[in-house]
């Protein structure tokens, strides 16, 4: 049984537990308050091999701050960094989250590193009040050599599904 350690970053408010709630439950809960990190755990069973999933959710006060940010980027296997395409700063942000993952591991490795990353840009029912192309979406997870992926946490399961169920295959073969 492989054991797989996954962490949601993000800013306040991006999505991140409506994102991993609707993964988990199939459901969209509109109103989720987690004031405590939360630690989720599920089995699954993708290619035939059966895994443990643990995914940290950090608190909402916490998110996006270096010093808590350091927790789940020592701990973790992969990341999932939401931010909210009506939301230009979540973008940014989670820009800087992906810079303090990669600073991080290659202080830890001693070099560069290829890190199993999804960057989602959420809420894409809002594309109305869009703030952030899906183009500089995926040039952000190119230049950091990540996966990407527009969601809308409301509407879709599918595409959730299939975000994680990609990103922890790309942990499976790290
Ligand atoms: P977190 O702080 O990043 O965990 O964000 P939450 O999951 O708590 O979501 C923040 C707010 O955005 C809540 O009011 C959610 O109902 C709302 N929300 C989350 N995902 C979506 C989405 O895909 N579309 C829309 N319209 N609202 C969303």
């Amino acid at each position: 049984m492989n054991d797989i350690k996954l962490a949601l970053l993000g800013s306040e408010g991006a999505g991140k537990s409506a994102v991993l709630v609707r993964f988990l439950t199939k459901r969209f809960i509109g109103e989720y308050a987690s004031d405590t990190n939360s630690l989720y755990r599920k089995r699954l069973s993708i290619d035939g091999r059966q895994l443990n999933l643990e995914v940290f959710d950090p608190c909402s006060q916490s998110r996006g701050s270096r010093c808590i940010l350091e927790e789940p980027v020592e701990w973790a296997d992969g990341f999932v960094v939401v931010y909210t395409i009506s939301d230009r700063m979540s973008f940014l942000n989670a820009k800087n989250i992906l810079h303090q993952i990669k600073e991080s591991r290659r202080e830890t490795c001693k070099g560069e590193v290829d890190i199993p990353i999804c960057l989602v840009g959420n809420k894409q029912d809002l594309c109305h009040s869009r703030q952030v192309s899906e183009e500089e979406g995926r040039c952000l997870a190119i230049e950091n050599k990540c996966l990407f992926q527009e969601v809308s946490a409301a509407e879709n399961y599918l595409e959730i599904s299939n975000l994680f169920t990609k990103l922890i295959r790309h942990v499976m073969d790290y």
